[in-house]
């Protein structure tokens, strides 16, 4: 009898699971559509010129590897506030965001989940139907009851909006609602502006906790655009958590460079947050990483690199909607007389295609094209050599 003879085997990511199927995969003409991960016209990974830069200048003047702080280098935590909320913003100014550099977009979640945890143990958590996976998995794992708020509906492949708001509004107070801040994963559906005015009225209405995931800042409109959903939030006088991941605008995957931010009422209530969330980081891994959170702050705090990064990043969104337009010509091309041009309204590096877990599995099993069973394909995985293999393997399923 071994001490490990009553462990169950867990389930296999389904996301991760799916790149070991693709890996195992022996079709020549195999193309990965599953993972959330931005590839260029190559099909490569590519490494930023703006990074690369960052990561020269860093050899020039080797630094030895000492500990960060608890909470990370003090530049990049500021240069993510001047990011999030702006330079200029008030509470920028007036010092009332605790903000620290964690491990990529879901360290800055689980941070934040485990401080509200102690915060608010009663709270439940509420998702958008569908989520990003891993929201419901987080959440539970800190000991929340996670429930979900309609978004997408299926039926007419649109948003629930109404359903969303009407769930919302039937939220106790306290209850903790995860928003996607732009670029909505999986469906790549986002609501529009004077929708997040009425979603607004409904948190601060409610008294519900926001707690906006910012992973793909940049992706959608640009920077600035897809950030003013913050502004709203602080126009409206509420206090609120985002988490922020510069795994895709950096291409920094596997560096794990994300940050909490936690809007206070306060300067003084900001530097009591910030302690507590140091508990939360001294007793899981005691501090971040630095080699991913210096090339970030190098390269926001060095205007050339800045303005490199912008233009970088900009490149990445329009590839991405020239490949969205694309597979909409590809599929009507290929033969599919059904309406696509639903996957050029949607946003960010993902497509909700509409196709059903059996077409999925078809497109796997007959083409190598690897998607999700819920229909999310990565439309920035696609490139000029893959696509009409992919709009001519999706028209014969
Ligand atoms: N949140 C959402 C909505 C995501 O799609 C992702 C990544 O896919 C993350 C968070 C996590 O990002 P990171 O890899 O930086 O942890």
């Amino acid at each position: 009898m071994s001490l490990f003879s009553a462990v169950e085997m867990a389930p296999r990511d389904p996301i991760l699971g799916l790149n070991e199927q693709f890996n195992a995969d022996t079709n020549p003409a195999k193309v990965n559509l599953g993972v959330g991960v931005y590839f260029d016209d190559n099909g490569k990974l590519p490494l930023l010129q703006c990074v690369l830069a960052a990561e020269k200048a860093m050899m020039d003047a080797p630094k030895p590897h000492g500990y960060l702080p608890i909470d990370g280098i003090a530049a990049y935590d500021a240069a993510v506030k001047a990011l999030v909320f702006g330079a200029d913003s008030e509470p920028v100014k007036s010092g009332r965001i605790a903000t620290i550099q964690a491990l990529g977009g879901t360290g800055g979640l689980k941070v934040g989940a485990d401080f509200l945890k102690k915060l608010n143990p009663k709270a439940k958590v509420l998702i958008s139907d569908p989520s990003w996976e891993n929201h419901r998995a987080l959440f539970t794992n800190a000991g929340f009851t996670v429930e979900s708020y309609r978004y997408y509906d299926a039926a007419t492949r649109s948003l629930d909006f109404a359903g969303m708001l009407a769930d919302l509004n039937a939220a106790a107070a306290g209850t903790v609602v995860v928003l996607h801040a732009c670029c909505h994963n999986p469906t790549g559906y986002d609501i529009s502006p004077a929708q997040w005015d009425q979603v607004i009225a409904a948190v601060k209405a409610k008294n519900l906790v926001p707690f906006l995931d910012m992973a793909y800042q940049g992706f959608g409109y640009g920077l600035t655009e897809d950030g003013a959903v913050i502004g709203k939030f602080v126009a409206a006088g509420l206090l609120f958590f985002v988490a922020t991941s510069f795994s895709k605008s950096f291409s920094l995957y596997g560096e794990r460079v994300g940050a909490l931010s936690v809007l206070c009422d306060n300067k003084e209530e900001a530097s009591r947050v910030l302690s507590q969330l140091k508990i939360v980081i001294r007793t899981n891994y005691s501090n971040p990483p630095s080699h991913g959170g210096a090339i970030v702050a190098a390269v926001l705090g060095t205007p050339e690199l800045r303005a490199l990064w912008e233009k970088e990043l900009g490149e990445m969104r329009v590839r991405i909607k020239a490949m969205r337009q694309k597979l909409v010509d590809g599929l009507k091309a290929a033969g599919i007389k059904q309406d696509m041009s639903f996957i050029t309204q949607q946003i960010g590096m993902f497509s909700y295609s509409g196709l059903s877990k059996d077409q999925m599995v078809r497109l796997r099993s007959e083409f190598g094209v690897y998607g999700t069973d819920t229909g999310r394909m990565c439309v920035a995985a696609l490139n000029s050599k893959n696509i009409d293999y992919v709009c001519a393997s999706i028209a014969k399923v």
